[in-house]
């Protein structure tokens, strides 16, 4: 399928979950994950029209880079160690994978502007998900205000590889209600105005439960590491 046939699609879906709970599609950012494609690929998004895109690993996104003509804005959504900063530092927009302190400190020393960070929560509770527990993220956030080039620009989760769809619902909900209090506080360094969460299988729902980025790579620009 063409990109810009799963585009239409998925901007649908988007609409329909949108219509349900009485929100604007203009708040949602389509994030094209592009970790299991080509370049050639990445490209036919822009193409499409897809704004942001979203990698994983220091080395898709640093190949991406030298072989896309165009300027994305660059989601870094995966696992980030510590050493691999200072090479992904000046091409990114947002991480979304902040989740621990000595991560925050390396990003503040590496870059001397600020840079939008998004908390990464496990809010399912699962033992191999990445994340703070949902209990330790307003001490987290209240850590974070001694570095001067970090912003809290929203939370991330992934949601449990389930067929219930009430347990994907409940965490997306405990995300919401997290940003929630975090927003509330004020907080000039954590506005907290963005919620990443939903991918292929369960944009919908995260779109009704208040999700402004969701990361869509299967469903958009496919997977071509899979056998067919
Ligand atoms: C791979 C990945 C995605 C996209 O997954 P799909 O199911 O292919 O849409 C989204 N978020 C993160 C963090 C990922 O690693």
């Amino acid at each position: 399928m063409k990109v810009r046939e799963n585009l239409e699609v998925i901007q649908n879906q988007i609409a329909d979950a949108c219509n349900k709970a009485g929100r604007n599609p203009e708040e949602i950012k389509i994030i094209a994950v592009t970790k299991y494609v080509s370049p050639e690929r990445a490209q036919e998004a822009i193409d499409a029209g897809v704004i942001h895109l979203g990698e994983n690993r220091d080395e898709g996104l640093l190949d991406k880079i030298g072989q896309i003509e165009d300027r994305p804005v660059w989601h870094f959504i995966g696992t980030l160690q510590t050493r691999k900063v200072k090479n992904i530092i000046e091409h990114v927009t947002y991480i979304h994978s902040l989740d621990r302190l000595s991560l925050a400190k390396e990003i503040n020393k590496r870059s001397d502007s600020k840079v939008r960070c998004l908390i990464q929560v496990n809010a399912s509770g699962e033992e191999s998900k990445h994340g703070l527990k949902p209990d330790d993220v307003i001490g987290f956030v209240q850590e974070l205000k001694q570095f001067s080039n970090i912003e809290i620009s929203g939370l991330m989760t992934m949601a449990p590889l389930t067929e219930d769809e009430q347990l994907i619902r409940d965490c997306f909900r405990t995300m919401k209600r997290l940003q929630a209090d975090i927003q509330s506080r004020k907080l000039e360094f954590a506005p907290c105005n963005e919620l990443s969460m939903g991918m292929s299988n369960d944009f919908q729902i995260a779109v009704e439960e208040g999700s402004t980025m969701v990361r869509i790579g299967t469903a958009l620009v496919g997977n071509e590491s899979e056998v067919h």
